[in-house]
């Protein structure tokens, strides 16, 4: 199915419709460009798709559900989606964290009433977060970009300390097990264990996004923000084709630039000996991360928490204590499938009625695992969820697995049921895919990588999208500086 009309040169052409791939569309569009995206899938939005995946008229969201990336992106927030249909719903609160004799910790929009609730830690919490709060929007555009010199050196250098440090480390700024809790889930983000290098920055980054921009979902789902992506990208003169699927170069139209929303092996075998060898060895090197096991539910009612706090959140983080989140994550990072994993909940549908059609509910849930696994998660999610809210198992109507071949198989990006296009340890987070200077670029005139295995890496932000069409546009279309019509 074509989109739009074909015609038979461009300017640039863009494989794959993620964030990113839409990303680099319009950032080119925006300067006047011709472009063109190709999507392998009938639908566009890789990550960002939503589908009956159960029975008609309940909408799930395949992967991408909750987006404080997309709203605290530099480059979304100016454009304007809201326009192409893109509305954002805000659950009273981000994020809930339960555990098994305390109420819930709770991650609300509002730093104050964060704080007030952690008791104990109330001064803590806020004078580790209200900095990253008060430079929030000068900070994310150096830790939404590829490393660099920092636009804000003394206030990034501050962040970096923090951030560098393994998340096992850093909470001990806190005091009570409820602020060490909340900060694992959010540090458990970056699917390390949280004894690595640069974890805190994960749960920092997630702190400032919740009384930033919040952690919102879209109405109708993450499917909506592609909607609205490709709404705009086409009144920019962009077009799209899906039903594409690239596997060779000479598929493609004429152009000056190729950028690739797809991840460094998809893209050698297409590029071929476009490459030259020692650069294929390098990108051989490329690590790819830990796999998604997901469950979507129906449910007859809403989750049944045991604090019904929880129930408000439109996230949900479940694992209990610092201590067992961080061994969830350490046992699967060393290939092991932990009884307890942590387990990340979304329940859009308590905040958006357009998910189902009557008043039955959808659930969100997954839990990460080893690469390539195909070990079934269903007992042990469902045995957390059990654990923090007495009677789950009674609210199943149906479910649906996806384990990670499902995953890869769904979208070739997730190699092995890896959702972020690789490893984001501290050696790969800005040296993705090879290079730190300049992630972007290859040695073949005109490619690009602009997919999540560039900085910053994964997430629904279109950063690297932007960043690779920023420096495509001055590569090879000599439009830098002030010539540019468009800036963040
Ligand atoms: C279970 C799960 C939960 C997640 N939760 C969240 C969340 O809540 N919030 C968040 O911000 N992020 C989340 N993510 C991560 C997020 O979805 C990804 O990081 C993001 O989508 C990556 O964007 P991308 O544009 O780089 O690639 P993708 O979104 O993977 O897009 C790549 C596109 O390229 C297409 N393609 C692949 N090969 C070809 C080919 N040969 N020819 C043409 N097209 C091709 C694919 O079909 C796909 O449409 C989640 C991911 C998963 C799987």
């Amino acid at each position: 199915m074509s989109l739009t009309s074909v015609t038979d040169a461009y300017d640039a052409v863009i494989v794959g419709s993620g964030p990113n791939g839409l990303s680099a569309a319009i950032r080119l569009a925006l300067e006047g460009l011709h472009v063109k995206v190709f999507e392998a899938s009938d639908t566009i939005g890789g990550g960002m798709r939503t589908k009956e995946l159960i029975q008609a008229g309940f909408h799930h969201d395949v992967c991408s559900a909750i987006h404080p990336m997309a709203i605290s992106s530099p480059f979304l927030k100016k454009l304007p989606l809201d326009q192409y249909g893109l509305r954002w719903i805000h659950p009273d609160y981000a994020a809930a964290h339960p555990l098994d004799d305390e109420p819930a910790a709770i991650l609300s929009h509002d730093l104050h009433e964060t704080a007030f609730k952690l008791e104990k830690d109330e001064k803590r919490y806020k004078s580790i977060v209200t900095p990253l709060v008060e430079n929030w929007d000068e900070l994310t555009k150096d830790f939404l970009g590829p490393l660099g010199l920092p636009k804000n050196p003394l206030k990034m250098a501050s962040f970096g300390f923090k951030g560098l440090q393994p998340a096992s480390l850093y909470r001990k700024r806190f005091k009570t097990e409820r602020a060490q809790a909340l900060f694992a889930g959010l540090a458990a983000h970056s699917m390390l264990p949280l004894s690595s290098f640069a974890t805190s920055a994960i749960g920092l980054v997630f702190f400032g996004t919740a009384h930033t921009g919040g952690w919102p979902l879209p109405e109708g789902g993450s499917q909506s923000i592609a909607g609205a992506m490709a709404s705009y990208l086409k009144n920019l003169g962009g077009e799209i084709e899906t039903d594409m699927k690239i596997e060779r170069l000479d598929q493609l139209p004429e152009s000056k630039a190729v950028l690739f929303d797809l991840t460094p092996f998809q893209v050698m075998d297409i590029v071929g000996d476009a490459f030259p060898a020692s650069y294929v060895r390098k990108l051989k090197k490329f690590r790819y991360g830990p796999g998604a096991f997901k469950i979507d539910y129906i449910l007859k009612e809403p989750v049944p928490w045991r604090d019904p706090e929880c129930k408000k959140a439109g996230t949900v983080h479940l694992g209990g204590t610092f201590d067992e989140v961080a061994e969830s994550e350490k046992q699967m990072a060393g290939g092991g499938h932990p009884d307890k994993p942590f387990v990340l909940v979304a329940q859009q549908s308590i905040f958006d009625k357009s998910r189902t059609p009557d008043n039955r509910h959808t659930l969100w849930a997954y839990c990460h695992v080893p690469n390539a696994s195909t070990v079934n998660m269903t007992a042990a999610i469902e045995r957390q969820i059990e654990r923090f809210a007495p009677g789950f198992r009674d609210v199943i109507e149906k479910r649906r697995i996806m384990n990670t071949l499902d995953f890869q198989l769904y979208n070739s990006n997730y190699v092995g049921g890896d959702i972020n296009g690789g490893s984001q340890d501290v050696r790969q987070l800005f040296s993705r895919p090879v290079s730190f200077t300049s992630p972007y670029a290859t040695p073949a005139n005109g490619i690009y990588f602009c997919s999540s295995s560039t900085p910053p890496g994964g997430g629904v932000h279109g950063m690297c999208g932007y960043h690779a069409a920023t420096h495509a546009l001055k590569q090879e279309f000599g439009i830098a500086g002030s010539d540019l019509k468009f800036t963040i």
